[in-house]
C-alpha cells in the first residue's frame, strides 16, 4: 500500500494518556489533527508538548453539540478518532455519573454531529470518512482461568466503567446499522507506557514507592490483565482507521498476561536496580488491600483478526522490556508527573 493521502484528523480526548501518543503518530505520518479535549483532571496540554506547534488544539467538551459541529464543518474533517472517556475504574466505583455523561451521552453527541457531517460531504470524501470508536476489553467482561475474548465475544460489562463504554460501543454500532456511518471499533487490552495518568496501575505503584509509601495490592494480587504497549495499541488504531471495514470492531492485545502482583513486583525489581532504596526492596512496601468491588477475574485477547486483516504488529513483544522503559521514564520525568498532579488539583 502507498502512503495514504492527507487526513484532517479530529482526535477526541487527544490529551490524555492513548491519545497523545496517537496524535504524535498521525502527526509523524504527515496527517492534519486537531485535538478536541475538554481538559478533565486527566487531560493535559503538556501531553502535546513534543507536537504542540504542528497541531490545532480546540478546548471543548464532546457533549457540546455546537463546538462538535464547528470543529468538523470548519476542518473539513476527514476521520474522527475518539478518545475522550473517563477511564478509571476505580472512579466509576465511587461516582459514574460523569462516565454515563460522557462515555455515553458525549459519544451520542459526538455520533449526531459526525452523521450531520457525514451526509453533507461529497461521495469521494464519504467513502474515506471514518469514526473510530476507541474501546476497552472491559465490555466484554471477565474470564476464568482459559480462553480470549475475541470481535465475536458478546458484550458483558461488569463495572460501571466498562458498561458506559459499552453503552457507548453500543450507539456508535447502531449509527452503522441503521444510518450508515462508516464506524469502526477498537476493543484493547490494559496500556502502559509513559504519559499514564498516575491513578493507574503501573504510574501509582511508582509514585506509591518513590515516595516509601504501601504499594496497595488488590486482593490476592492473582486477578491477570493483559499488558500492550501504548504505541502498540496506538499504531492498531491507526491501521484500523486506515484499513478496517466500517461497521467491524477490532480486538488488540498485547499477548503479555500477567498477574497484578507479578507487575508489581517487576516494577519493583526496575527501581531496585535504577534508584535502590536505602535498605532493602521496594517489595517490602507491597501491601495487599481489600479487593476492588466487582473486581474482574481476569482478561485475555485474541488479536488473530487484527494480524490478518490490518497487518497489526506488536513493537513490543516482551512486556518487561516495555515494563523497565516506563519506569526509567517515570524516573527522568518526575516535572511531568508533579507538573500534571498539580494541575488536576486545581
Ligand atoms: P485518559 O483518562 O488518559 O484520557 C481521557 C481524555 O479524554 C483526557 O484528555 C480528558 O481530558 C478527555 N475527556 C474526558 N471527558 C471528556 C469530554 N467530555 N469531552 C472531551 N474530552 C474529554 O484515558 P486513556 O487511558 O488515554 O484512554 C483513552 C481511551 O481509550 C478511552 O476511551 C478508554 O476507554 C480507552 N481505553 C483505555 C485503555 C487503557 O488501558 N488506558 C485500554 C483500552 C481502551
Amino acid at each position: 500500500m502507498g502512503k495514504p493521502s492527507v487526513k484532517n484528523v479530529m482526535v477526541t480526548g487527544g490529551a490524555g494518556f492513548i491519545g497523545s501518543c496517537f496524535v504524535e503518530q498521525l502527526v509523524q505520518e504527515g496527517h492534519r489533527v486537531v485535538v478536541f479535549d475538554a481538559l478533565t483532571y486527566a487531560g493535559h496540554r503538556a501531553n502535546l508538548a513534543a507536537v504542540e506547534s504542528k497541531i490545532e488544539f480546540v478546548e471543548g467538551d464532546i457533549r457540546d453539540l455546537a463546538a462538535v459541529r464547528s470543529v468538523l464543518a470548519e476542518r473539513s474533517i476527514d476521520w474522527i478518532v475518539n478518545f475522550a472517556a473517563e477511564s478509571h475504574v476505580d472512579r466509576s466505583i465511587e461516582n459514574a455519573a460523569d462516565f454515563v455523561h460522557t462515555n455515553v451521552v458525549g459519544v451520542f453527541t459526538l455520533l449526531g454531529a459526525a452523521l450531520e457531517h457525514f451526509e453533507k460531504l461529497p461521495a469521494n470524501k464519504k467513502s474515506e470518512f471514518r469514526f473510530i470508536q476507541v474501546s476497552t476489553d472491559e465490555v466484554f467482561g471477565s474470564l476464568g482461568e482459559t480462553g480470549h475474548f475475541t470481535e465475536e465475544t458478546p458484550y458483558a460489562p461488569n463495572s460501571p466503567y466498562s458498561a458506559s463504554k459499552a453503552g457507548g460501543d453500543h450507539l456508535a454500532r447502531a449509527w452503522f446499522h441503521t444510518y450508515r456511518l462508516p464506524v469502526i471499533i477498537t476493543n484493547c487490552s490494559n496500556n502502559y507506557g509513559p504519559r499514564q495518568y498516575p491513578e493507574k496501575l503501573i504510574p501509582h505503584m511508582i509514585q506509591c514507592a518513590l515516595a516509601e509509601k504501601p504499594l496497595p495490592v488488590y486482593g490476592d494480587g492473582r486477578n491477570v490483565r493483559d499488558w500492550i504497549h501504548v504505541s502498540d495499541h496506538s499504531r492498531g488504531i491507526y491501521l484500523a482507521a486506515l484499513k478496517g471495514v466500517p461497521g467491524e470492531s477490532y480486538c488488540f492485545g498485547g499477548r503479555s498476561e500477567r498477574r497484578n502482583i507479578d507487575v508489581v513486583r517487576g516494577i519493583c525489581r526496575e527501581l531496585d536496580g535504577l534508584k535502590p532504596r536505602a535498605r532493602g526492596s521496594y517489595e517490602e512496601l507491597i501491601s495487599f488491600v481489600i479487593d476492588r468491588k466487582g473486581h474482574d477475574w481476569r482478561y485475555a485477547i485474541d488479536d488473530v483478526k487484527a494480524e490478518r486483516d490490518l497487518g497489526f504488529k506488536r513493537e513490543y513483544g516482551e512486556f518487561e522490556t516495555g515494563l523497565k522503559q516506563t519506569v526509567r521514564w517515570y524516573l527522568e520525568n518526575d516535572a511531568w508527573v508533579q507538573a500534571v498532579m498539580k494541575e488536576s488539583a486545581r
